[in-house]
């Protein structure tokens, strides 16, 4: 079974061999997960006949998300689209689709994976244009009568419902659009099943805590009790994260920063696949939070770590969103030397743009390269990793990107 990862344009060609392995598929059950819920998952052996997952650019000052998947499994062919980057990426998207997914006029799932418009501004676009099995999508407002009771200024749930659709615009929008052309909507909590995918984190107990968290709805009743200075800290962090100077650091040294990513990040959902053999995950935006919830969670799917495959580097490369901890707790531990060729484990996949000067940090490209990983950034190019998937024309093979001998201070 041939493993190839492609980018468009004159590259040097990178390829390897993986063991093609049973795919475990995992029937949904409730969020909540117990002891006895591992033992109520039903497994089938399913063999996934191919994957392509497409990390397309999304260029713009700040980067943006756009995924594309397309699996097939005992002969169905499925189409999976997890964010589409800014409004204005939309149609790429799209073009993408057709071009490359055999001109479909319908997509099985379409994942939102948090408000932030450089995932899901895109999105309307790919529910306007195709027909769509189902939208994955949080909607905050459906839970204003369970949160009310930990705010202190929303008299009514239906002010609190008009709030949080206006806090998450992005959101509000694509759910007018579904309800407009009749697409079902789903909530992507953890438990929840997408296609091959299950959903890792958030759970729904957690995702509430965020809504409550955010500095989005800075009514709550914590946020009036800690006044204005706990803003003021945080606008002092944004101008100082600006200031980056490099310093050289040995192999294994990782330093992140010890800031965490907001709470819409943290919001993103965490979805996992065993395609081919291959354990496949894909994280949005999410943080240590969300990171640390699904590896949690990580049993209730047959999944045990460490050991991911293919690997979505979390919000665009930031060093917020990943630590040594976690990252040991997915892939493996720290080798003392870099791994021979052949011999590397995840292929980790950022999605970047070339005029984002912040994305992605050199301390967590570093930090894969630690785990025997190969990174790969999309940074103006769409970027493939597949599993016996159909041949394209005039894409080549991929370089993965070089250690990097400083990180930030
Ligand atoms: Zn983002």
């Amino acid at each position: 079974m041939e493993t190839t990862l492609w980018l468009q344009g004159p590259n040097h060609p990178v390829s390897y061999q993986t063991t093609p392995l049973l795919h475990r598929f995992t029937l949904r059950y409730p969020s909540e997960p117990s002891l006895d819920t591992l033992v109520r998952v039903r497994r089938c052996a399913v063999m996934a006949n191919y994957f392509e997952i497409d990390f397309l650019s999304v260029e713009a000052k700040k980067s943006g998300d756009a995924i594309t998947v397309r699996y097939e499994i005992d002969g169905l062919t499925y189409i999976h689209v997890v964010d589409a980057g800014f409004q204005s990426s939309g149609d790429k998207v799209a073009q993408h689709i057709r071009t490359y997914y055999s001109n479909p006029t319908y997509i099985d799932h379409v994942v939102a994976t948090h408000q932030d418009g450089d995932h899901a501004g895109g999105l309307r676009t790919i529910l306007q244009e195709f027909d769509v099995g189902a939208l994955w999508l949080h909607r905050p407002w459906l839970y204003a009568q369970e949160i009310i009771h930990r705010f202190a200024t929303y008299e009514s749930v239906p002010h609190l419902e008009r709030r949080l659709r206006t806090i998450y615009p992005n959101l509000a929008a694509l759910e007018e659009i579904a309800i407009e052309r009749g697409i079902p909507i789903h909530e992507p909590f953890q438990g929840a099943q997408i296609g091959a995918f299950a959903v890792m984190a958030p759970s729904k107990a957690r995702f509430l805590e965020l809504i409550v968290e955010s500095d989005k709805t800075p009514e709550s009743i914590e946020e009036a009790e800690e006044g204005l200075f706990g803003k003021a800290t945080t606008a002092v962090l944004a101008v100082a994260a600006r200031v980056m100077t490099f310093v050289a650091a040995a192999w294994g040294a990782e330093t992140f920063s010890p800031n965490e990513t907001s709470n819409e990040n943290e919001m993103s959902v965490v979805q996992y696949a065993n395609l081919c053999g291959e354990k496949i995950l894909l994280t949005g935006d999410t943080g240590r939070g969300g990171l640390q919830e699904a590896a949690a969670y990580a049993p209730y799917v047959g999944l045990s770590l460490p050991g991911i495959d293919r690997m979505q580097v979390p919000h665009h490369g930031s060093r917020r969103n990943v630590s040594t901890e976690l990252l040991d707790r997915w892939i493996g531990p720290r080798l003392a030397a870099p791994a021979l060729p052949g011999q590397e484990t995840v292929t980790a996949i950022i999605s970047s743009a070339l005029e984002d000067t912040h994305h992605p940090r050199k301390s967590v490209i570093r930090a894969f390269v630690h785990r025997g990983g190969r990174v790969f950034a999309t940074e103006g190019q769409a970027i493939r990793t597949q599993c016996n998937a159909p041949a394209r024309a005039g894409w080549t093979a991929l370089t993965p990107i070089a250690y990097p001998h400083e990180q930030e201070e």
